[in-house]
């Protein structure tokens, strides 16, 4: 108490106007320069108290401060006032009548109580004021940068009386730069939370100056990138790039960071360990007074972990438990796609949709479990026996679609599912049970049987029942000729094997004459089918079945023996001045091909200069130099003739023919059959003979039939001819028969 009521040392007395203006100047100079040399905040307030208490000589000053809910003032700086008496005012409530520093808050004005004792606004404080002998209290709000009222800055008095207006700058000045202190303070505090945030965040944050030079990197940025904020800064942030965004990405970011001044999104990234990760980042720009960039802010986080859970959830709800294989709702989604995509590129899809034969018993015979790991080992299967590209997926139970793109013909579909039927054909042990499983595949196709991802999906389904309706373990296409199709060639190719084994071929012979004389000069083999139903079948409706399933290797050798013994045979009759020639499929072509010619002409005895290949053109074209450098190899290491067959059908040109390793030319039956009336028929069998004889190869005309044609094929010069109006394809005995009916022999049998 006594204290309070003691004058403060230094105290100056103010009398003239021209030394309060000075004293004034000098008060905001001390102050000014107390903040300048940055001393602690609470050592400044207690300064600008003093200061102020001694240009107003019987006063002390204090600060009083809101809390945060502005609901009560407490003394911040009181450098006079005793302890007892800060008690006293600690916790003070703004109101209309809560003293003058209660009420300047209040209000948000300045209050000036001259007399305490005898003002309404001091009555509830009466207590204090005689307790501390206070008479008179003058109160100014201080204010925060922003205007807020922030608090007071008061001087009391132990006398009454009123303010002059000296008094009242002083107070303005002192509440002024009680404000500016705080403020500055509060900015501190602020800088200092930010910096324990900024190092304590989650995310990482890189701010780049103007050039985009790293200036700076938070603790998250070093874990998250693994570079220390040494080895970052002053670098670039293409330290960070992954190369998994390219150059029109970045000046797309550029662009939108220029325009829209923030760019949000995800990118990859790289670690120092060289690991690529998501995250997801956010640039701002920070630009200076005049407008141009400071600062790039990036903050990013680590999104790898939302990433693979993301993941998960995805690979859970599109795929199917049991198999891991794509479930109906990525497949809807795939077939959508492809559909697209097929409509706008003009291609085919083919859907297949597999259903396991009587898979009801193995699961009632042999438990659940049994099925599982059978379904499990059939998805197996399936993924195996298509490309990498090809959806397969599981519906549920025992049905699987497997979703082909860009397919080329109806045909290539079913050679998919034949593929899989083999291969779901072949045994599989489980559980220690050797299991058989067939399956019945339907077979739709876009764009010929629907339009839409839900019809493909109908008829495939449609297609799969009359696959087991047609008895099962085959595959059944949506448009029933197609069916019918791959019915009677699955019977046909089924038939074929079953052929060779109870010896149903027959090979027929058809002779060649020389054009000039008339003399037989060659033979050629041609295969056909004794079918038990069906009779004879011409070898076009069975070479390409053999030739696609690869029975056409057997079926050839099988060709070339028997022809060899018959030939064999005539040469022991004593008719010897023929070539034996037999028609040579492409896909008979191979490593094997030469030698197991050469262990047949050892075996039957058949001299090898009487031989000839007939080969048709697409041979040369198709394969290639590979078949050119083969059928070169037999020509020259066995010394057989390769005769080109068909010529004119395919590609080759006349100026080819040079290159290719044959001493005979047949002219296809095509430009013979309008000869000699059709003038461009005419030419170019003119042509080809003309050219052929150039090249010293022997012409053959196919298919002569009239004797308009013999004459025309004569008067140009062709050497042989094979034709119904010399002969017929027949069996080998009427071909001994017309050999001794026109005794042609060479002589001695
Ligand atoms: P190709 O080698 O061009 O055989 C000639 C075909 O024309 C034969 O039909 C023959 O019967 C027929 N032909 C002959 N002269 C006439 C005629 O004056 N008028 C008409 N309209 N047709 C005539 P084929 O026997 O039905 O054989 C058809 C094709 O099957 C053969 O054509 C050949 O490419 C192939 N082929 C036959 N046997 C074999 C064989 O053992 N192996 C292979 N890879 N293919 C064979
Ligand atoms: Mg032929
Ligand atoms: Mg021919």
């Amino acid at each position: 108490m006594a204290s309070v009521t003691e004058i403060p040392a230094g105290t100056a007395s103010v009398e003239t106007h021209a030394d309060q203006v000075d004293h004034l100047l000098q008060f905001q100079r001390d102050a000014l320069e107390m903040i300048a040399v940055g001393r602690p905040t609470d050592d400044i307030l207690d300064g600008l108290c003093r200061l102020a208490e001694a240009m107003v000589p019987n006063s002390v000053a204090s600060i009083m401060l809101l809390d945060a809910d502005r609901a009560h003032l407490w003394v911040r700086a009181a450098p006079s006032i005793p302890a007892d008496g800060i008690d006293a005012l600690n916790g003070l409530q703004p109101g209309p009548f809560a003293g003058s520093c209660g009420t300047a808050v209040f209000n948000e004005q300045p209050v000036f109580v001259n007399n305490v004792l005898s003002d309404a606004r001091w009555a509830r404080l009466i207590d204090i004021a005689e307790r501390f002998n206070l008479q008179a209290c003058w109160s100014m709000p201080i204010r925060s940068a922003s205007e807020q009222v922030i608090g007071s800055f008061a001087l009391t008095s132990f006398k009454t009386r009123p303010p002059e207006p000296f008094h009242e700058r002083l107070l303005d000045t002192a509440s002024y730069l009680a404000g500016i202190v705080l403020e500055r303070e509060q900015h501190a505090e602020n800088l200092a939370t930010a910096a324990v945030a900024f190092d304590h965040m989650r995310e990482a944050v890189m701010v780049t100056d103007n050039r985009n030079c790293i200036v700076q990197v938070n603790r998250a940025f070093e874990r998250i990138t693994g570079f220390a904020a040494e080895e970052a800064i002053g670098q670039t942030p293409k330290m960070l790039r992954s190369g998994h965004q390219d150059a029109l990405f970045y000046s797309e970011f550029y662009r939108a960071l220029e325009q829209q001044g923030e760019w949000r999104g995800e990118i990859w990234n790289r670690r120092k360990n060289g690991d690529v990760y998501p995250q997801w980042l956010s640039v701002r720009i920070v630009r200076d007074d005049n407008g141009e960039v400071h600062r790039y802010v990036s903050v990013f986080a680590d999104i790898t972990d939302i990433k693979e859970s993301e993941r998960k959830l995805w690979q859970l709800a599109h795929h199917d438990a049991l198999s891991q294989l794509p479930n109906r709702l990525m497949l809807g989604a795939r077939l959508d796609h492809a559909v697209q995509r097929a409509h706008r590129h003009g291609e085919r899809v083919a859907l297949l949709f597999i259903d396991l034969d009587r898979f009801k018993n193995v699961n009632d015979s042999l438990g659940h479990q049994v099925g599982d790991e059978l379904l499990k080992e059939v998805a197996g299967r399936l993924v195996s026996s298509v490309h990498e590209d090809d959806t397969v997926a599981r519906l549920g139970g025992d049905e699987f679609v497997i979703l082909l793109e860009d397919i080329p013909h109806a045909n290539a579909a079913l050679r998919v599912a034949e593929r899989l039927l083999k291969r779901l054909g072949e045994s599989l042990v489980v559980a220690d049970r050797t299991l058989f499983v067939t399956a019945s595949i339907g077979i739709s196709l876009y764009p010929e049987d629907a339009e839409t991802p839900d019809l493909l999906l109908q008829h495939a389904d449609a297609a799969m029942y009359r696959a087991k309706a047609l008895g099962r373990n085959r595959a059944a296409f949506y448009a029933p000729e197609l069916t019918r199709d791959v019915q009677q060639r699955l019977e046909l190719e089924h038939g074929l094997r079953n052929a060779l084994a109870r010896n149903e071929f027959v090979v027929h012979y058809q002779p060649q004459f020389a054009a000039s004389s008339g003399r037989l000069v060659g033979i050629e083999a041609l295969v056909r089918w004794q079918h038990p139903q069906r009779g004879l079948v011409p070898p076009n409706e069975f070479i390409p079945v053999a030739e696609e399933s690869g029975l056409i290797d057997e079926l050839g050798c099988w060709v070339t023996k028997t022809a060899c013994r018959q030939a064999r045979a005539w040469r022991d009759m004593g008719y010897r001045e023929f070539m034996l020639a037999v028609n040579l499929s492409p896909y008979q072509l191979g490593s094997a091909c030469s030698s197991r010619l050469a262990s047949i002409f050892e075996q039957v005895g058949f001299p090898r200069e009487y031989f000839e290949f007939e080969v048709t053109e697409s041979l040369f074209v198709e394969q290639g130099g590979m078949a050119m450098r083969q059928l070169r190899h037999l020509r020259e290491q066995l010394g057989i003739g390769i005769a080109m067959d068909d010529f004119g059908t395919g590609h080759s040109s006349l100026s080819q023919l040079k290159q290719l390793p044959i001493s005979k030319l047949k002219i296809d039956r095509s430009f013979v059959t309008d000869l000699p009336n059709d003038a461009n028929d005419a030419a170019i069998v003119r042509a080809i003979i003309l050219m052929a004889k150039t090249l010293g190869l022997t012409i053959v005309a196919e298919g002569v039939e009239t004797e308009a044609q013999r004459a025309f094929l004569r008067e140009c010069g062709c050497d042989h001819m094979q034709g119904y109006l010399f002969a017929r394809p027949m069996p080998a005995a009427e071909i001994t028969r017309l050999f001794s009916d026109t005794g042609i022999t060479d002589g001695n049998p």
